[in-house]
């Protein structure tokens, strides 16, 4: 059988790429941090999200010498012209966390009527040998002060969606249907067979 590896040390990002994955059927295995295998930390020094994923998974690609999958993702929030952006998991600084990131959000938002945010991700599949394949997903909301929710990861709680009146940590389901890590997931499950 054909092996992948999910190119990430966030385990809320491999929980949820891999349910994603192992739900589309496909005769692949999925391998991940979860399977005991360590990787290497990749230093995201790109100017934008496909940049940044492409390096991901050719980098682990290379180290691993498997087909390597990454995921580089953030939220972009209309009124702060795109940001946190690429900057999404350091927004508040090098020892940034959910909890500081979201209140940071939150202080840069004060006062603010513009709520519109979207979450993008970029999926890159990458061979040992270079080729790249990427594939991008997003998903649009808007920012709320109070959170709402615990489940999810990063700025899920302060990401709410007017068309289920909840934000995004509270439907943990649908989030695997609609986000827009699972937009691109399903681009690249469409294409995986024939590019593996
Ligand atoms: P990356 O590891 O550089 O891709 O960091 C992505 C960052 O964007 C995460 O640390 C989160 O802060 C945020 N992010 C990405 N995807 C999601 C999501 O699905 N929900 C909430 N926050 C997310």
């Amino acid at each position: 059988m054909k092996r992948v590896f999910l190119a990430t040390g966030n385990k809320k990002k491999v929980l949820e790429l891999k349910e994603i994955l192992d739900k589309a059927g496909l005769d692949i295995e999925v391998l991940s941090i979860l399977d005991g295998i360590s990787i290497p930390e990749v230093i995201e020094d790109g100017e934008s999200f496909e940049e940044n994923s492409a390096k991901k998974a050719l980098e682990i690609a290379k180290y691993l010498d498997m087909v390597a999958i990454s995921d580089d993702s953030g939220l972009c929030v209309e009124a702060l012209n795109g940001a946190p952006g690429i900057y999404s998991a350091r927004y508040s600084g090098e020892d940034a966390n959910d909890i500081s990131n979201n209140k940071k959000l939150v202080k840069d938002l004060k006062g603010q009527k513009n709520r519109k945010a979207k979450f993008v991700c970029v999926i890159t599949l990458a061979k040992p040998t270079g080729e790249i394949y990427s594939f991008k997903g997003e998903v649009e909301g808007e920012i709320i002060d109070e959170p709402r929710g615990i489940r999810g990861f990063g700025y899920d709680p302060h990401f709410y969606m007017k068309e289920y009146r909840k934000s995004l940590a509270e439907i943990p389901e649908k989030k695997k249907e609609i986000s827009h890590r699972a937009v691109a997931l399903k681009k690249l499950i469409a294409e995986i067979e024939k590019i593996i």
